[in-house]
């Protein structure tokens, strides 16, 4: 059997207990709090935070391999249990260039992929001269730790940008505003052999800054699909990644392609993967981890819609009667994390509705169609009015 170690133990650990237990896998989970959604189903807790890397040394021992399911980790200091030989997989190298915003945007650059113009906000005296080139809106990005559109700031003027940067003390990323038309994702895995495998794009649809669905298959054309796939390839190649990976792109209305954001471990987009995938994200990034073959990715429905339902107050509840309507709707498969605390934003749980072709075919799933309104509905039922 083997022993896989997790770094942090928020719902997209806990959403690997399925596959585990399927696999005959072991998950050892490093988190720091007894409240964390993976404490439920690990087989057992080094309770420590993901950046802590004495603790993930103990985690080591507990495990054959220890894999992510969160980036804010201190790499210098894992690089020490790597030379002693603890192995990581992704491998620590294929993180490297991929945690700081900034480094990434270099990264993909670099790779020749396509990404929106951006600058490291170093020289404070340089901002002029880089804003006229950019123009306003530009969008500000903390270089580190941002996640769910904390630390992104669209910012429209020169008295918010210097506001901003007088109020946090962190490095910044400055890129162009992308008047994007769509949002687009995609999940791709790599096994140790190095064959890679990619799911369906998807659409993503964010509200201020956080993902509030996600559309699968993406209305795109085989050309777009193809490309994007290229984007996968060459990445995951280029960090030689073995696990998941989730790469965020720009659709703009000219039909050019842009990467966003690349996420090196299972991904919000690829949550509907649990329900409408032959192999989900979470069986599949175990698989490669675990040097199994990788499984099939394709949809097993015609489509899918993937709601999250995220916090809109603070509050203790578990929101069982919301639960009970969302959980009625024909085809839904509702996810709840068991957080024990809402927050504004937080995501809590999320539900996947699977399309039949029949759906697709009585009027477009996307757009103004089925799929919005099944995500429509979901919505009405979840946030108060
Ligand atoms: P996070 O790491 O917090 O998810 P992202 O860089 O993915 O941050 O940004 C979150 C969202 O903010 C994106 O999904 C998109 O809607 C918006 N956004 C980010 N960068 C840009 C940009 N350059 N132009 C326009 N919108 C952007």
């Amino acid at each position: 059997m083997k022993r896989v170690g997790v770094i942090g133990g928020g719902q997209l650990a806990w959403m690997m207990a399925d596959a585990a237990q399927k696999l005959g896998v072991e998950l050892i989970i490093q988190t720091p709090s007894e409240d964390d959604p993976a404490v439920s189903i690990a087989q057992e807790i080094v309770f420590a935070p993901v950046d802590d890397a004495s603790a993930t040394g103990i985690l080591a021992q507990k495990c054959d391999v220890i894999t992510f399911e969160n980036e804010f980790v201190n790499l210098q200091a894992l690089s020490v249990l790597a030379q002693q030989g603890v192995s990581f997989r992704p491998r620590l190298e294929a993180l490297a260039p991929l945690l700081d915003k900034y480094h990434q945007r270099c990264y993909l650059r670099d790779l020749g992929l396509p990404v929106p113009q951006f600058f490291a906000l170093d020289e404070a005296e340089n901002i002029k001269s880089k804003i006229e080139y950019l123009g306003f809106p530009v969008v500000l990005k903390s270089r580190r730790h941002g996640y769910d559109g904390q630390g992104t700031f669209i910012i429209q003027d020169f008295a918010s940008l210097e506001q901003k940067l007088t109020l946090n003390q962190s490095l910044f990323l400055l890129e162009e505003f992308v008047p994007f038309e769509r949002e687009l994702a995609i999940i791709a895995a790599r096994s140790v052999e190095g064959e890679i495998v990619t799911y369906p794009v998807v659409e993503t649809q964010q509200e201020q800054q956080v993902c509030r669905r996600v559309i699968a298959p993406a209305q795109i054309t085989p050309n777009q699909v193809a490309e994007i796939q290229a984007i996968a390839h060459t990445l995951l190649n280029s960090l030689e990644v073995v696990g998941i990976f989730g790469i965020e792109l720009f659709l703009s209305a000219d039909g050019k392609i842009l990467v966003n954001e690349i996420a090196p471990r299972t991904h919000n987009s690829g949550h509907f993967s649990l329900d409408a995938c032959e192999t989900s994200q979470f069986e599949q990034h175990l698989r490669a981890v675990c040097g199994l073959p990788l499984g099939n990715p394709a949809l097993q429905c015609a489509g899918a819609v993937m709601v999250n339902l995220l916090g809109y107050e603070n509050s203790h509840s578990d929101y069982q009667s919301q639960r009970q309507q969302i959980a009625e709707i024909p085809q839904a498969h509702l996810h709840w994390y068991g957080k024990t605390q809402s927050r504004p934003g937080r995501k809590l749980g999320h539900v996947t509705v699977l399309l039949d072709n029949q759906n697709i075919e009585s009027g477009s799933a996307y757009g103004n169609g089925v799929g919005a309104a099944i995500a429509h509905t979901i919505e009405s039922i979840w946030y108060p009015r």
